[in-house]
């Protein structure tokens, strides 16, 4: 395939959470054109701390968001495992591992994460089209650009 002929390539991405972000920003990367739909009515930056493991930092680092996730990450050197009333159970030694790879393992807020995948999101001009729920997908018999989503207002 050409990239000619990726450019007339009209994917559309449904969910804007990590997945559906990193993938436009992967496929945006490649020349092809993306637009995500995401049924929330705006960016849903809430969640947990979450690490992001020597696999996923290389992946990210080819998507070029590496750097911003460094400056707002921190790397763990182990993880403990405790009982409900805090007794220590076992211990990996992550530093260990990371010796052996390439890349390091990224402690993360998923909200600071959401917010750096939006604003290269926002960087790349890929639109996302927020409170659109995708209720159906109509297929033609090849999967063209005559393939429609149709989306609902929420
Ligand atoms: C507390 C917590 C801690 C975690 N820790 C880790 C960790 O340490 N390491 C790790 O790798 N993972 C961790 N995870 C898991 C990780 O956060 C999830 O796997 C990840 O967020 C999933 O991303 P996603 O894009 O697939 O799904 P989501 O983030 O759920 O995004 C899916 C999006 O699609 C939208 N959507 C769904 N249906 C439609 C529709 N029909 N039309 C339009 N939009 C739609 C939803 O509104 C949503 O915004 C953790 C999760 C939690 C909750």
């Amino acid at each position: 395939m050409t990239l000619e002929s990726k450019n007339k390539l009209e994917i559309a991405i449904l969910g804007a959470g990590i997945a559906g972000l990193c993938t436009a920003i992967a496929l945006h990367k490649k020349g092809i054109n993306v637009t995500v739909y995401e049924r929330n009515p705006g960016p849903k930056t809430i969640g947990a701390g979450m690490v992001l493991w020597p696999n996923a930092s290389a992946i990210l680092d080819k998507l070029e968001l590496l750097n911003d996730i460094k400056s707002i990450s921190q790397t763990l050197e182990k993880m403990q495992r405790r009982s409900d009333s805090n007794k220590f159970l076992n211990e990996i030694n992550l530093s260990k591992i990371a010796s052996n790879t390439t890349y390091s393992n990224h402690a993360i807020s998923r909200q600071a994460l959401h917010e750096i995948l939006i604003k290269h999101t926002i960087k790349s001009k890929i639109t996302i089209h927020y409170a659109q729920h995708a209720a159906e997908i109509k297929k033609t018999p090849t999967f063209t650009s005559t393939t429609k989503i149709k989306s609902t207002p929420i």
